[in-house]
């Protein structure tokens, strides 16, 4: 599907305050008070172009605050009113659309427990037909990029033109540093998928912890994100929901001065000849990696037939083992990161038991590494 955006939203936009485009605002509206005084603080950062609060909360157990609900865009209209930025909310139904429709909020987005659910993002996509607003989709939260694109689809086709994704992070049983896992290829494979698409990477969410936003919002602005979605709040120890991610919009100000901001590209020539020069060296390295996979496999389905032959499973652990143990030294004495080895020989294995696999079903039994039928 060809989809029809506005692809100026963030840059051209006459609401764009300046690099990085920046959304900020508490994970919650909880009081008048607290709404208004993180909004004025952050009016006077000047990247701050849209102001978002939670109103209504999506939250994993049934006790925790679930959001003011619709009293809390009384309090969105008038940070809008008196500051003068734009506001932005969740919606997770065709009654959140319909209230902050009424209400004037400029920017609803559709969360990552949302985006997961086809039959919700329909039923909000119909709600906001003829709606003039801007609507920012998050990442489901299972790492689908197929899922996020249909849920991005899904409004599109409802008509809404002004739209960015927003990458938060995937959930993952295993317990690490981040509360989300990045997997920074799924937001890339989106950019790859929908070029037009403005990507907002919200390092809150991927964190779960104030400590590490300034290192993940770096990240996504060298991979050329066009903005960041931070959650603020005047006092965030005392917070009613995320209260570890959340920065006061001092912090704030001080990880923007941290935060290096890098051209995505140059006009510089001598610079340009000196990057096509290097990469000529990857493409020639790339075409030989190529051609080594080629003959690796071609031996792996020779080993197919042998086990064909004599009636052995493909796979053999003990042999898995070994190659990873041999692949994980050579490659830490040549500078080469465990997590580079890990997927790269994951995917080359999985590749070598495909080929075994056509060897053994397929009846490929000549042994000079061509396929018989
Ligand atoms: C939020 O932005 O506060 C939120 C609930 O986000 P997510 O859907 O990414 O969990
Ligand atoms: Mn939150």
């Amino acid at each position: 599907m060809v989809l029809k955006l506005e692809t100026s939203l963030i840059r051209d936009w006459n609401g764009y305050k300046g690099r990085p485009f920046l959304i900020s605002g508490p994970c919650s509206a909880e009081t008048e008070e607290q709404v208004m005084e993180t909004a004025w603080a952050l009016a006077k950062i000047p990247q701050v172009s849209i102001f978002r609060a939670g109103i209504w909360k999506p939250r994993t157990r049934p006790d925790s605050f679930e959001g003011v609900g619709v009293a809390g865009l009384k309090w969105l209209a008038r940070v809008k009113k008196e500051t003068g930025l734009l506001t932005a909310t969740e919606v997770a139904n065709e009654k959140h659309v319909y209230e902050a429709l009424k209400h004037g909020v400029d920017m609803l987005w559709i969360g990552a427990r949302t985006s997961v659910n086809p039959f919700t993002v329909q039923e909000i996509a119909d709600a906001l037909r003829g709606a003039d607003v801007m609507v920012f989709i998050k990442n489901p939260i299972n790492p689908d990029v197929e899922l996020w694109i249909g849920a991005i689809e899904r409004v599109a086709k409802a008509g809404i033109r002004r739209m960015a994704a927003v990458h938060r992070g995937f959930s993952s049983y295993e317990k690490t540093t981040y509360r989300n896992q990045p997997n920074w290829q799924i937001p890339i494979e989106l950019r790859r998928r929908i070029p037009d698409l403005p990507i907002i990477c919200d390092p809150s969410h991927i964190s779960g912890n104030r400590e590490y936003i300034h290192e993940i919002s770096q990240k996504a602005l060298d991979l050329n994100f066009d903005g960041l979605m931070i959650e603020s709040h005047i006092n965030p120890s005392a917070a009613l929901s995320d209260a570890s991610q959340q920065l006061t919009p001092e912090d704030l100000k001080e990880l923007l001065l941290r935060l290096i901001l890098r051209s995505p590209s140059t006009s510089d020539q001598k610079l340009l000849d000196i990057l096509g020069e290097l990469r000529q060296q990857i493409d020639v390295y790339d075409d030989h990696l190529i051609d080594l996979l080629e003959q690796r496999m071609k031996v792996a389905e020779k080993i197919g037939m042998y086990k064909k032959e004599n009636n052995i499973t493909i796979l053999q652990s003990a042999r898995w083992d070994e190659i990873v143990k041999r692949a994980m030294i050579r490659g830490k004495s040549k500078g080469l990161s465990e997590e580079l080895i890990d997927n790269l020989f994951k995917a080359v294995h999985q590749e070598s038991i495909n080929r075994q696999m056509k060897v053994m079903n397929n009846g490929i039994t000549n042994h000079n590494g061509s396929e018989g039928k």
